[in-house]
């Protein structure tokens, strides 16, 4: 299954949602307002989808697979030669910022994440753009907390799961297909013009130009 914002025609696809059956979403824990970042918050970032996660059409699941994997507080874990399909091909592994391996925690953090997606029947994903195992569009390439950040374009360990389910994923940095997931979700919402994804933010184009991997 492709990122939906590389196949907008798919949210279009998406089953008419009603308020006696809700589309099924799974959310990264943090965007839902979890306290499950590294450093034990939700990077602030709870509060962004309220007027998304509010509304009847919708039910959010929220799930954390770097806190099911290695407990809140913890290091931070980054791709080292690869992204999250690399890691399932075991051609990239998940270090820490002391260079500890986390690959096979990250890989229980994303097991259990599908697990649950399946078990809610969750039709899509909107996650955490950026993390070694939500991210879907640009993540880390090597640790993060180093003195000049190198980004990559791929998706995280999670994600990549979730992709292989046939599960779509979208960022929530994703700004045009978030705001046209909003409309299939609220009729009455009006699309904003000039919204861009992440990939056609300026600071992407200029920073990665090539191609996703996984679009
Ligand atoms: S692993 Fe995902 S849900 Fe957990 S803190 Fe990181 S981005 Fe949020």
């Amino acid at each position: 299954m492709p990122l939906l914002p590389y196949r907008p025609e798919l949210v279009a696809a998406l089953r008419e949602p009603s308020a006696n059956d809700p589309w099924r979403v799974l959310v990264s824990g943090c965007l839902a307002g979890w306290q499950c970042g590294v450093n034990g918050t939700d990077y602030g970032l709870g509060s962004g989808g309220v007027a998304l996660f509010s509304l009847p059409t919708i039910r959010v699941i929220p799930f954390c697979p770097e806190q099911h994997g290695m407990g809140t507080p913890r290091t931070m874990p980054d791709l080292h030669g690869g992204d999250g399909f690399d890691v399932l091909a075991g051609r990239a592994r998940v270090l820490d910022e002391h260079g500890v391996d986390l690959t096979e925690a990250m890989l229980a953090g994303g097991r259990a994440m599908l697990a649950h997606a399946r078990q809610e029947r969750a039709e899509l994903a909107i996650l955490t753009d950026a993390s070694a195992a939500c991210g879907s569009q640009v993540i880390s390439d090597g640790c993060r907390l180093v003195p000049v950040r190198k980004h990559q374009k791929g998706v995280g360990v999670a994600t990549a799961m979730l992709l292989e389910a046939g599960i779509p994923v979208v960022a929530q940095r994703d700004l045009k297909t978030m705001a046209a997931i909003r409309a299939r979700l609220d009729p009455s919402f009006v699309v904003p013009a000039g919204l861009v994804d992440h990939h056609e933010h300026p600071w992407t184009l200029e920073h990665l130009p090539a191609r996703h991997p996984r679009a």
